[in-house]
């Protein structure tokens, strides 16, 4: 085994994405199946295009139809992957939309919808997680999607539930942090800026012209680079960080 695998390896862990059928779940998950880890992927319409990249890498990964914003279906999924793989190691709670409306032209239902998903489909699933790994001894990791709009307000696109979703993920990752770190578990963030994935590739050329000025290094995010801070955050050699919130934004968030 290389000294970088002794590090960052996930072998012999069970590894959790929510979204993981699309997007940067899909991304992540291949990640954690290269690094070692079992992956199961949480969605609502399926996985099939990432089942099969992972099983051409050689990894190993299976699917369960789960919606996060249920907690009976959440429960539901956890029952089965502990008779499936036995153990739940890493939860990398990334599930989560978007609407691009101003507050005015939103309803209630809209917002109810976003956070629903953003906010509490991730405390769902890292409640029963958490309670799992609380159970059985199981020191384990939680990585919640937060967003670099959890700090910043994105301009011109207006997206008051998503920006106020994201800013709540963070100071629910704190919480629960602080909560759980006498059972050994972490529960750290991760907040991308600008990602090249499905979500953003329906994004008008407009919204596209008028960030890049504001993006230092002048690009969209690759979900790839997304791949090593989160290797970082699931691994065990990462014992002492809890609680962080790691930007990855091309240093949007610096101007
Ligand atoms: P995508 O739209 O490509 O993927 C979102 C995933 O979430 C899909 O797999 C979808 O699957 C799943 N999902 C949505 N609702 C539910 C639900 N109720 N239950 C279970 N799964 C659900 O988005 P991205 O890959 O772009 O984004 C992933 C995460 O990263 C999101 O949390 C987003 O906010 C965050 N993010 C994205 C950035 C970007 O620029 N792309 C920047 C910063 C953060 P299905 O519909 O099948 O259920």
């Amino acid at each position: 085994m290389s000294y970088i695998d002794t590090i960052f390896g996930l072998t012999g862990k069970v590894a959790i994405v929510t979204g993981g059928g699309r997007g940067i779940g899909q991304v992540i998950a291949r990640g954690f199946a290269k690094a070692g880890a079992e992956v199961v992927i949480l969605s609502r319409s399926g996985a099939d295009e990432t089942l099969e990249l992972i099983k051409k890498d050689g990894g190993k990964a299976y699917y369960i139809a789960t919606d996060v914003t249920k907690e009976e279906s959440v429960d539901a999924a956890m029952a089965e992957i502990l008779k499936r793989s036995g153990s739940i190691d890493i939860v990398f709670n990334n599930a989560g939309i978007c609407k691009h409306q101003t507050t005015l032209e939103a309803s209630i239902a809209d917002f109810r919808e976003v956070v629903d998903v953003n906010l509490t489909g991730e405390y769902i699933v890292a409640r029963a997680a958490g309670r799992i790994m609380i159970e059985r001894g199981i020191k384990g990791s939680i990585i919640n999607m937060a967003s670099m709009s959890g700090g910043i307000v994105n301009v011109p696109q207006w997206q008051c539930s998503y920006n106020a979703s994201k800013a709540a993920v963070i100071h629910m990752t704190r919480s629960l942090a602080a909560e759980w770190a006498e059972h050994g578990i972490r529960v750290n963030s991760i907040s991308p800026g600008y990602i090249g994935t499905p979500m953003s590739a329906d994004t008008p050329q407009e919204l596209r012209d008028a960030w890049m000025p504001l993006i230092p290094m002048h690009r969209m995010g690759k979900p790839e680079e997304l791949i090593p801070p989160m290797l970082y955050l699931a691994c065990d050699a990462a014992g002492y960080t809890s609680g962080s919130d790691v930007v990855v934004d091309g240093a949007y968030t610096c101007l």
